[in-house]
């Protein structure tokens, strides 16, 4: 372990057990936005950044912010983060690793009393996960001014709104549009939550742009029918059409390759009888593709082969896309910074899509952003999710540097 940064590693580690605490399951985590257990989460980070010389506040949609200023004041803040909400039964790490290490990375930046040109700001960002309300990136959305109407109106499984959490938690509806501010960069470090950097044995990725993603819920309509005396010629049996679906998105995931994948993770038979052929199947598909080109390249060609499948078997296919994100490309200038420090650190980092959306993605669409992950040890999205101590130590490690030489190269 890099013996300068073994005592932040210990820190960080220290601070992501107290975070852990700030849940409303005893066991895993779950910490959804705008409950009070984000309060408690922006009142330990907030005492953090104090320690760590940041100048801490939450923001209009609740983002714990803390800020340093530069020398310049006439330049915009290099911004790290992360979300510190999380999914249900969650892990540590996630988000919550790129937060703590950005405010340690501040703490050893002022302890080490360097003079940034650039403020720099730190934040941990609410409703990433979408868990609550099911819209996502709220926290980072309201920095890059990105909020749409219907945000507001987006409602928990209890029927309450965004705008009434909002003032439950204290906050102003009305006054989101002023958490916009402009953002010279935006580095974002994160748990890989997948295998690959394990497998590879390195503890960084560099990440090349966050997917694009579409979800589809799509309907084969077929006829019903009696198992026994219905003959099998002439059949219009929906979930057979349905299961060349299944398979044709997993073909045509492969072929298009560089990091597509393609899943129907749910799939409703009606009537769901024994002895009845299955009349209409409803499944859900995502997928998602590291450039828009090939996502609608894998789109086009499986809706072409299964209407045509769906055809020969007299079964009608019906399509509903119900959600739907560009891709986001991230900055050369910045990827190079992450490329260039994890070098100097001693490890040739690959460049990876992200295939999960990611608070960079909604800061992308406003301003240059570069992410890495972090090896997972563990399992992502999990309580089983895990990074070394060594690792957290070089992420800390990591973050300082690049701040550094995005502090001197950016204009
Ligand atoms: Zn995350």
């Amino acid at each position: 372990m890099p013996t300068d940064f073994r005592g932040s590693a210990l820190r960080v580690e220290e601070h992501l057990r107290a975070l852990a605490r700030c849940s409303a399951s005893p066991s895993g985590i779950t910490r959804l936005y705008l409950t009070p257990e984000h309060r408690a989460a922006n009142g330990l980070v907030s005492g953090w950044m104090q320690e760590a010389g940041l100048e801490p506040r939450v923001d209009e949609t609740g983002t714990v912010i803390g800020r340093r200023e530069g020398s310049d004041p006439s330049l915009p803040p290099i911004l790290l983060g992360s979300h510190i909400d999380t999914v249900v039964n969650a892990g540590a790490y996630d988000g919550c690793l790129g937060v703590a290490c950005a405010v340690e990375a501040a703490r050893v930046l002022a302890r080490e009393g360097a003079t940034l040109r650039h403020p720099l700001e730190v934040a941990g960002f609410g409703e990433e996960e979408g868990v609550r309300f099911g819209v996502t990136f709220l926290g980072s959305r309201g920095i890059a001014g990105t909020w749409t109407p219907d945000l507001y109106e987006a409602k928990d499984r209890e029927g309450v709104s965004v705008r009434s959490a909002m003032r439950s938690f204290g906050l102003d509806p009305d006054a989101v549009p002023r958490a916009a501010h402009r953002i010279a960069a935006y580095f974002e470090f994160h748990i890989e939550q997948g295998p690959n950097l394990a497998a590879s044995g390195v503890p960084f990725g560099i990440v090349a742009g966050i997917a694009a993603a579409k979800r589809f819920r799509v309907t084969f309509t077929g006829k019903t029918g009696h198992a026994g005396m219905t003959p099998m010629a002439g059949r219009r049996d929906a979930l057979c059409a349905a299961s060349e679906f299944v398979l044709e998105a997993e073909e045509e995931a492969k072929r298009i390759g560089r990091g597509a994948v393609a899943t129907v993770g749910d799939l409703v038979v009606t009537p769901g009888v024994t002895n009845c052929i299955p009349e209409a199947v409803t499944l859900t598909l995502d997928a998602r593709a590291g450039t828009d080109e090939d996502l609608e390249e894998l789109l086009s060609r499986l809706f072409d082969r299964s209407r045509a499948s769906a055809a020969r078997r007299s079964v009608a296919l019906e399509r509903d896309c119900y959600y739907s994100s560009k891709a986001v490309a991230c900055s050369e200038a910045l990827k190079e910074i992450l490329r260039s420090s994890v070098r100097e650190m001693g490890f040739e980092p690959p460049e990876m899509f992200s295939m999960a959306g990611h608070d960079a993605a909604a800061i992308g669409e406003k301003y240059p952003v570069a992410m890495a992950f972090v090896r997972d040890a563990g399992i992502g999205h999990s309580p089983k999710e895990h990074c070394d101590a060594e690792d957290v130590a070089r992420t800390v490690e990591l973050t300082v540097r690049a701040v550094r030489a995005a502090d001197a190269i950016l204009p």
